[in-house]
């Protein structure tokens, strides 16, 4: 499945924020190591497609993407010394290909900071070295028995040749999804490598800084080409609580034109490579996930792995087309509406109905 990771110091914001994702009331305790029990929250990708294609068809419901986030318990400074890095973490940490970090910018003298400072250029260091160390160890515990393997696999060498790249790299400091250029991902998959997965960054910021663009550009600087996403926990999940109008006045009170679990959502989606496309009729209208880049077939393998093996042709009109034209009949009479075959790469925003054999 396609989750994230999230990651980070304690005291950070992140159970509220998963609280906020989940919508499970959780106790967010002031208490470091407070968040013990990983779970999964998903949300959904705000898609104002969605509602006029219902409104075209006529159709039932919605059914709008989701992206999935799992809390990963743990990380903290000198985690990868062992006490924290549990099996449960490992699993999660597993389950999860990318990596969300949240980090604190809000201040607050009631809320404990684990080094005593807001400081996230620290803070996003302190993680990083620990997810490297992490997979440093990974690597000094796996590479004896790849070597020794290789003697009589000899379709491990080229792993072995990958896993000591990997871990030159990592001598170095640097992750290697920062240098996946050099690396040959498939070869490494094995061994779960942390840093092999991209990273999302979650300011945790109060109004202050919610406010200041110059702030914002800075700490987005620092983590680019990452994206970071900015938003107040405590507040995401207040505006839960609240009507539309009461939410509303909530995010302009702090200059908010959206709740950041959307902006949140959006830059998950992203990270993960994942596009949408999109199917209406009169029982629903829906977006469907898949990888930037699938073809035609991998993307009707989503709905039903029928639809892959059976595939004959899409034929497809992209939503701008469809809601210019207003009905799918009036955009097949102004030619809008294309039959793409099997070598076909989907486009963000494509209006699909599959021809397939069973
Ligand atoms: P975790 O250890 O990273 O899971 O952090 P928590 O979510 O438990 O948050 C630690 C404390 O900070 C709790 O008392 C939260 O209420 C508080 N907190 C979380 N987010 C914010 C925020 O955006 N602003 C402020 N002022 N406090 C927050």
């Amino acid at each position: 499945s396609l989750t994230l990771g999230i990651v980070g110091l304690p005291n950070v914001g992140k159970s509220t924020l998963f609280n906020a994702l989940t919508r499970n009331d959780v106790l967010a305790a002031n208490y470091p190591f407070a968040t013990i029990e990983p779970n999964v929250g998903v949300v959904e990708l705000p898609d104002s497609r969605l509602a006029r294609l219902a409104e075209i068809h006529s159709s039932e419901r919605i059914l709008p993407a989701t992206v999935s986030f799992v809390d990963i318990a743990g990380i903290v400074k000198g985690a990868s010394e062992g006490e924290g890095m549990g099996n449960q973490f490992l699993a999660n940490i597993r389950e999860a290909e990318a990596i969300c970090q949240v980090v604190r910018v809000f201040a607050d003298d009631d809320v404990v900071h684990v080094d005593g400072r807001v400081d996230p250029v620290s803070d996003i260091e302190v993680i990083e070295t620990e997810l490297i160390l992490a997979d440093m160890q990974t690597i000094e515990k796996a590479l004896p028995r790849l070597e020794k393997d290789s003697r009589k696999d000899k379709g491990l060498v080229e792993v072995v040749a990958a896993v000591q790249e990997a871990q030159k790299i990592l001598n170095e400091g640097k992750t290697l999804f920062s240098q996946k250029d050099k690396l040959d991902f498939a070869k490494l998959r094995e061994l779960h490598l942390m840093t092999t997965k991209p990273f999302l960054y979650v300011f945790n910021a109060d109004e202050s800084v919610l406010t200041d663009p110059e702030r914002i550009a800075k700490l987005k600087e620092l983590v680019a080409p990452a994206d970071a996403v900015f938003l107040d926990a405590k507040v995401e999940s207040e505006l839960l609580e609240l009507d539309a109008e009461d939410a509303q006045e909530l995010l302009d009170s702090i200059g908010q034109d959206e709740p950041g679990l959307h902006s949140l959502a959006r830059a998950g989606f992203h990270t993960l490579g994942l596009q949408t496309y999109l199917t209406a009729g009169p029982k629903e209208s829906r977006a469907w996930t898949i990888h930037k880049g699938d073809t035609a077939p991998k993307a009707a393998g989503v709905i039903h792995t029928d639809f892959e093996k059976g595939f004959i042709k899409a034929e497809i009109v992209s939503f701008a087309d469809l809601d210019a034209a207003g009905s799918m009949a009036a955009a097949k009479a102004a030619g809008k509406v294309r039959m793409e075959g099997k070598d076909y790469v989907m486009a963000d925003g494509d209006v699909v109905e599959f021809r397939f054999n069973v």
